[in-house]
Order: C-alpha cells, then structure tokens, then sequence
C-alpha cells in the first residue's frame, strides 16, 4: 500500500523487525517477504486449507494484554481453525494495524508470535502494515491429503461427542480482569497461581494441531471451540442435519476451575464461555476407542461428552436427562 514517504520508512524498519524475528526456514516458500507476493510450492497429492481471523484491540483481547500474548494469540486462533480442519499449518500472513510506529509493541508482538510459529514450523511469508486502531489480521495456510480435511457436516445419528482437553478456564480468565470484582467474589477469593493459570489460557491458547491430525483418520465432524461449546455444536449440527445432546456432568474441567467455582458458575463458563480452542468432534463409536488411544498418545487427550441424535439444535441435559437452559450460549465481552 502507499503511504507518506516518513511512515512508509517506519514501515519498512516494522516489517524487518518481523522478517528477523520470525525467521522459520522452509524448502517451500520459494520466495518470502520482500517482493509484492510471496511463491510457495505445494505438496504433491495434498489440498491447501486456507483461513483468516482478524483480532481488534479492546474487541478481541483487552487493551491491557501484554504484546507479546497478542502476537501468540492471533497466530493461535489462526493455527485453531487449520486444527479443526486436520490440516498440518505451513505459512501464514499478518496485517498489522498499528496506531503509530511502535518498535518496541513490534518487537515483542513478533517474540510471541515467533514463540508459536517456531513450534508448528510455521513461516511467515508475507503481509501488510499500516496505520490506525490496532488491529492484527493472520491468514494461515496449511495442507491436507487429498480429500481428508475434517469438516462440520460429517455427523451422524448414532456418533459420538468429545472435547479435547478442558473447557472454561479461558472464559474464567477473562472474568479475572473483568474490574467489577464485586461480581466475582469466587474469584477474589481464588490464590494468584490460580488466576494466573486462567489468565494464561485466555492469554496463550493451544492450537490442538497434532489432536487433528489423528483425527483425519476417525472423525466425522470437527470444529474448534472458539465462541463457546453450545455456539460451535450449533454450527455442526446444522451443517450435519442432525441433533446433539451434551451431558454437562462430563464437560471437562481443570483443577484450576474446579476448586474456584460451584458447580452452576462452572457449567456456564464449559458450555458457554469462548476462547478455549479445543477441538469438539464426532466419531462413529466402533472408531472411538483407537482414536482416544492415538489422543492420549499426542497430548491433551479427549472426553465424551454427549452424542449425536436425530433433530436439530445442540441441547444441554443433567443426569436425569432434563434440559439446562442457559441464560447466554456464547461469547462474553470483557467489561
Ligand atoms: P506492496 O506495497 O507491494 O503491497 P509492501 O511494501 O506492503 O508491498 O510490503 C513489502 C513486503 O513486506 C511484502 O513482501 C509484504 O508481504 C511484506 N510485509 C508487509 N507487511 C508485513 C507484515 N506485517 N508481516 C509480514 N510481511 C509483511
Ligand atoms: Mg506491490
């Protein structure tokens, strides 16, 4: 893009911070920053799997979040959606909005960024930078197999649902930097190793990469639980045509969320509370137990937690089989 010819220098020096420091080296990035595209070769026998996500500051992560944390999360979030699709990530590109010529938000943006990328091999290939409201936009490239990747319209009646990981602890993160701690007497309460443990998995999600990619071989449907669990299913049960129904007393929670909350404020923040990024999907039960055996393998593990059941819609039941209506299914802005 065009710029005035001072903040076109600026913006120069900006994406040379991100080239050295996120410097992952790959055979098939034929040519990388610098030039006004960048050329990859693409796999023999294998489909790319492309996404986009765009964080906002004071939207998406509050305005308090440490730069490096924004750089991890919005690889993560990224690196998520190509989880959910079973796809191995290769290359990713960042439009960096920033309200003015911070070197130093870039240096540490590009540190926790560099952290994630490093550990998925994932190289930066390109990008833009410009000025206004600090806004941080990541597409994410990755590959599949021919005819593989994992999809939401898979389910069907008679499959079983899990969850990688546990549920919640990113929702119960947010509620620890919510400033009205009046509301949140349980978490007032809670000893710092605890919230900093919530914080962090708000902070610093794990993209479940290597949980989808065993599960290419077992899963008829796959999404990755960003807007809160009941949200996602929504969309896998409409995408399928079919219903699910989730026990809630099988959601998984951590010890962290577990000894600081009752069993009611914890059932809304596993169904309802967002930014986990688990993966959530079906198998046919005769798949389940190798597929739960290849999970534990790969860390993390997985929980069943409801099934797949002819209708339409996601219904949360207690042991009694009785319907939990929820005051709110997704997403909770931070104050
Ligand atoms: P153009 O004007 O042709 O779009 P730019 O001057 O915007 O090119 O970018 C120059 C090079 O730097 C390109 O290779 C572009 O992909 C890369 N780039 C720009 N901003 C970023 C960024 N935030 N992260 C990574 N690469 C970037
Ligand atoms: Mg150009």
């Amino acid at each position: 893009m065009a710029h005035d010819p001072a903040h076109r220098e600026g913006e120069f020096d900006l994406i040379a911070i991100l080239r050295d420091r996120v410097a992952i080296a790959r055979a098939d990035v034929r040519l990388g920053i610098g030039d006004d595209a960048a050329i990859l070769a693409a796999p023999a026998g294998h489909q790319l799997v492309m996404t986009t996500d765009t964080l906002v500051g004071g939207v998406h992560f509050p305005h308090s979040t440490r730069p490096e944390d924004i750089g991890w999360k919005s690889l993560a979030v990224n690196l998520s959606d190509l989880a959910a699709m079973g796809a191995t990530p290769a290359w990713v590109l960042l439009s960096l909005t920033l309200p003015d010529a911070d070197r130093g938000f870039v240096e540490r943006f590009a540190d926790g960024f560099a952290e994630l990328a490093s550990q998925h091999h994932v190289a930066l290939i390109g990008g833009d930078t410009t000025r206004g409201a600090l806004t941080i936009g990541v597409t994410a490239i990755g590959f599949v197999p021919d005819d593989q990747a994992l999809r939401r319209d898979g389910a069907r009646v008679g499959d079983l649902v899990f969850v990688t990981g546990t549920l919640g602890d990113a929702a119960a993160g947010l509620r620890c930097l919510d400033k009205r701690a009046a509301n949140h007497a349980d978490l007032a309460a809670a000893p710092d190793a605890v919230r900093e443990s919530l914080i962090a998995r708000l902070d610093r999600p794990t993209p479940r990469i290597a949980a989808g990619i065993v599960l290419r071989e077992s899963a008829s449907s796959c999404i990755d639980v960003s807007d809160g669990l009941l949200a996602d299913l929504g969309h896998v049960a409409q995408r399928s045509g079919v219903a699910i129904e989730i026990s809630s007393e099988l959601l998984p929670a951590s010890p962290a969320l577990l000894q600081t909350f009752d069993s009611s404020t914890r059932l809304v923040l596993q169904a309802s509370g967002g930014d986990d990024y688990e993966l959530a999907f079906t198998l046919p039960p005769d798949k389940a137990p190798a597929a739960l055996r290849d999970l534990a393998k790969v860390g993390g593990g997985a929980t069943r937690i409801g099934r797949i059941v002819d209708g339409a819609g996601v219904r949360l039941i207690d042991e009694s089989g009785a319907e939990i209506v929820l005051a709110q299914r997704g997403w909770e802005h931070f104050a």
